[in-house]
């Protein structure tokens, strides 16, 4: 039997799906990603948020085979990124997002990533920038999975605490306590954030 949650994970997956479209081909034809050390991904310039649909998606993704093998990992850096930009307190802090590799790429690339960084990418200009345009256009979307799987929208969570709520050992069932999403990128920026970048 399909759950609710199911389903909206499906209507998630399909407003992704066409960001992730859209950014592959921006890595192909703007500037790559693929040869920078993904410093919007690191302290200093990165606070992304996301929503409750959306740690539930990466909670997903991370127990497939391929990442499952690195959920302890993962785990402890949200932990120690919490704790050390105190993003308990302030949600909007910057922290080293833990889904990073050691390689400088983003593990979990693709419909399960956040939209925000989805809709952050290199621009003509030569710097990386926020499509704010595009994060409203999608948000819609993203918060309409919330309410199918969770019956309301949800305040955004940083990444780190998002992480540390669905992986936490012994949770006797860790996708419902995600933690409360929603929220908007405050402004076209070239700090990473919003629910988004901020
Ligand atoms: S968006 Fe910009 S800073 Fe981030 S990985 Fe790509 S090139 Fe690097
Ligand atoms: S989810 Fe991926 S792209 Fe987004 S901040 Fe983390 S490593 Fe970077």
């Amino acid at each position: 039997m399909t759950s609710r949650l199911d389903s909206a994970l499906r209507a998630l997956a399909r407003v992704k799906a066409r960001l992730v479209h859209r950014s592959d081909a921006a890595d192909r034809t703007v500037r790559s990603c693929a040869g920078c050390a993904a410093h919007c991904c690191k302290v200093g310039f990165n606070s992304m948020l996301l929503h409750r649909i959306e740690a539930e998606a990466l909670r997903r993704r991370l127990h497939e085979p391929d990442l499952a093998p690195l959920i302890p990992l993962i785990y402890g850096r949200a932990s120690e990124q919490m704790t050390e930009h105190g993003l308990l307190h302030d949600r909007r802090a910057s922290y080293t997002c833990p889904l990073l590799s050691d390689e400088g790429r983003c593990l979990v690339h693709g419909v399960a990533q956040p939209m925000g960084c989805l809709t952050f990418s290199p621009v003509d200009d030569g710097g990386c920038d926020h499509d704010l345009a595009l994060f409203e256009e999608h948000l819609p979307g993203i918060l309409a999975a919330d309410r199918e799987g969770y019956g309301r929208e949800s305040e955004p969570l940083s990444i780190p605490v998002a992480l540390e709520r669905v992986l936490r050992p012994g949770r006797p069932d860790r996708g419902r306590r995600a933690g409360r999403a929603g929220g908007r990128p405050r402004a076209r920026s070239r700090r990473k954030g919003g629910s988004g970048r901020g």
